[in-house]
C-alpha cells in the first residue's frame, strides 16, 4: 500500500519512497536521561512507534532500521550526580553520572514498554560517540563552517545559505525572536556551540580544543551518520525541536557534505484538560504516576493514538474513562478469538500520514461487524495488547472483589475506625502506613468512611505484620 507522510521540509503530504526499500531508515530524537519521562515525552515515542510498525508491515520487519538516541551529556544529570556525591554517595563523579543515566534509562524502558512501544533497533548513547562528534567538528572547521575560540567551537550559521528553511524563518527573524546567547567568543550571535570547555567538576573528553564536551545538536548529526549513513529516509521528533535543534542538525550534516534526512516529521504537543502541562500549573505528571494510579498502559496508548499526531493532544479524565470502556468492550468482543490479518481500512488510514484517529474509527466499525478475527489483529496492529489488558483487568477485579471479603483487610479496617474514634492516632497511623506499605492507599471520606485504592505494588501478605 502507498504510504503518504507529511514532510515539514516541503510543508506537504508526499508519497513516501524509501532510498532503499530493503533498508528503510528512521532517526528520532530521544530523551535526555535526567529524570522520569513525563506524559508529553511519551507522545513522540508512541507516534514513531506506530510509524515503525507500519513501515515494518509494508517493507518487512527485517528491512527497517529505527534509531533513537539517549542524550546522556547534560548539566541536569551532572547536577544530580554532584548532589549525591556531596551527600556522601560513594564512587567518582563519572561513576555517579553514569549511574544516574543508567537508572533513568531503565525507568524509560520500563515506562515505554508498559505503553507497548517497541524498542528501536539501536539506542545509542551520546557518550559512546564522542570520537565521531570530534571528527565531524574537525571536518566542519576544515570546510570553513566552524571556528574554535576560547576552548569553544562554534558553527558559523551564516555559512549555510539554507539555514531556517525547515522552520520557515530567516536568520534575521530568528535573531529577533530567539533568546540567543551573546558571548564574546562568538563571531555572530546566531552561531551555536559544537564543543564547549568542561571545568574539573564536569565530565569532559580530550579534544583538539582542550578538555570539554559536545553541544547537544552535534550528537544527533554524528550518531545518525554513524548508524544510518550519509542519507536516510525519515527524521522525527516533537515540533518543539524544529528550531533550533533540527535546524542546527541539518546545517551541521549538510555542511559536512551528508545527504541527511529526506522526510522530516514532527508531532504536536500534549496538553492536560486543555492546558499546557507544567509544574507551575500543578498538572504535571509522569507516565509512571499514571501507571501507579492503576491506569493501564494500553489505555494511555489508546488515548494518545486517538488524536492525529499533527494536532495538539489533550489528555483528559473523560478520554481515559472512555478508552477504558472501549477496550473493555473489545476484550468481550474478541474473547477466545484467534486474530487473522489487520483490516485493510485500518492499514489504509495509517498509511495516510499516520491517521491513527481514522484507524480507531474503523476499529469501532469492525467491533460491530462479524469479523472479530480481523478486529483483534487490527487492535494488535495498533500496538495494543488486548490480551494483556484483559488479564490485568481480571486480576484487578478479582483483587477488588477479594478485598471486600479478605478477612485481614476487614479486621484491620475495623481496628482503624476504632483507633480513630478512640483518638489513638499512633495506632491509626501505624495501620494506615501498613496499608500504604502493602500497596493500598487509603483516604478518609468526609462522612467518616474509608476508601481503599489499590496501587501497582499491592501485596496483601505484607498486612500480616500489622496484626
Ligand atoms: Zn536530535
Amino acid at each position: 500500500m502507498t504510504i503518504k507522510l507529511y514532510n515539514t521540509k516541503t510543508r506537504s503530504k508526499e508519497v513516501f519512497t524509501p532510498i532503499d526499500p530493503n533498508n528503510v531508515r528512521m532517526y528520532v530524537c530521544g530523551p535526555t536521561v535526567y529524570e522520569r519521562a513525563h506524559l508529553g515525552n511519551a507522545r513522540p515515542v508512541l507516534v514513531f512507534d506506530m510509524l515503525y510498525r507500519l513501515l515494518r508491515h509494508e517493507y518487512g520487519a527485517d528491512h527497517v532500521k529505527y534509531v533513537r538516541n539517549f542524550t546522556d551529556v547534560d548539566d541536569r544529570i551532572n547536577a544530580t550526580a554532584l548532589a549525591r556525591k556531596e551527600a556522601g554517595a560513594s564512587g567518582t563523579l563519572e561513576e555517579l553520572i553514569k549511574a544516574r543515566s543508567d537508572e533513568t534509562i531503565e525507568w524509560y524502558h520500563d515506562d515505554m514498554d508498559a505503553l507497548g512501544a517497541m524498542r528501536p533497533d539501536e539506542e545509542p548513547r551520546a557518550t559512546a560517540y564522542i570520537g565521531a562528534m570530534i571528527a565531524m567538528i574537525e571536518d566542519l572547521i576544515a570546510k570553513g563552517h566552524a571556528y574554535a575560540a576560547e576552548g569553544h567551537v562554534l558553527f558559523k550559521v551564516r555559512s549555510y545559505k539554507d539555514y531556517g528553511k525547515l522552520s520557515g524563518r530567516s536568520v534575521d527573524d530568528m535573531i529577533a525572536g530567539a533568546r540567543v546567547e551573546v558571548a564574546p567568543y562568538k563571531e555572530d550571535p546566531m552561531d551555536f556551540v559544537l564543543w564547549k570547555p568542561s571545568s574539573d567538576d564536569l565530565p569532559g573528553w580530550e579534544s583538539p580544543w582542550g578538555r570539554g564536551r559536545p553541544g547537544w545538536h552535534i550528537e544527533c548529526s554524528a550518531m545518525a551518520y554513524e548508524l544510518l549513513g550519509d542519507s536516510f529516509d525519515i527524521h522525527g521528533g516533537g515540533n518543539d525541536l524544529t528550531f533550533p535543534h533540527h535546524e542546527n542538525e541539518i546545517a551541521q550534516s549538510k555542511c559536512a557534505g551528508h545527504g541527511f534526512a529526506n522526510v522530516w516529521m514532527h508531532n504536536e504537543m500534549l496538553q492536560v484538560e486543555g492546558k499546557k502541562m507544567s509544574k507551575s500549573l500543578g498538572n504535571f505528571f509522569t507516565v509512571r504516576d499514571l501507571l501507579d494510579q492503576g491506569v493501564p498502559g494500553e489505555v494511555i496508548r489508546f488515548v494518545m493514538l486517538s488524536t492525529h499526531y499533527r494536532k495538539p493532544m489533550d489528555w483528559t479524565e473523560k478520554k481515559r474513562e472512555e478508552a477504558e470502556k472501549t477496550l473493555g468492550d473489545w476484550v468481550k468482543a474478541t474473547d477466545g478469538v484467534v486474530p487473522s490479518l489487520p483490516d485493510k481500512g485500518v492499514v489504509a488510514a495509517l498509511s495516510d500520514d499516520l491517521n491513527t484517529a481514522g484507524a480507531i474509527t474503523r476499529l469501532h466499525e469492525l467491533s460491530k461487524s462479524e469479523d472479530k478475527a480481523s478486529l483483534k489483529a487490527s487492535i494488535h496492529f495498533l500496538g495494543i495488547d488486548i490480551d494483556k489488558f484483559a488479564k490485568e483487568q481480571s486480576i484487578l477485579s478479582s483483587i477488588e472483589e477479594g478485598l471486600k471479603t479478605a478477612p485481614i483487610v476487614e479486621a484491620l479496617e475495623i481496628e482503624l475506625r476504632k483507633a480513630r474514634l478512640e483518638k489513638n492516632f499512633a495506632r491509626a497511623d501505624e495501620i494506615r502506613d501498613g496499608f500504604k506499605n502493602a500497596g493500598l492507599a487509603i483516604t478518609y471520606d468526609s462522612d467518616g468512611g474509608i476508601t481503599f485504592k489499590r496501587e501497582a505494588n499491592f501485596d496483601p501478605t505484607k498486612l500480616e505484620a500489622l496484626k
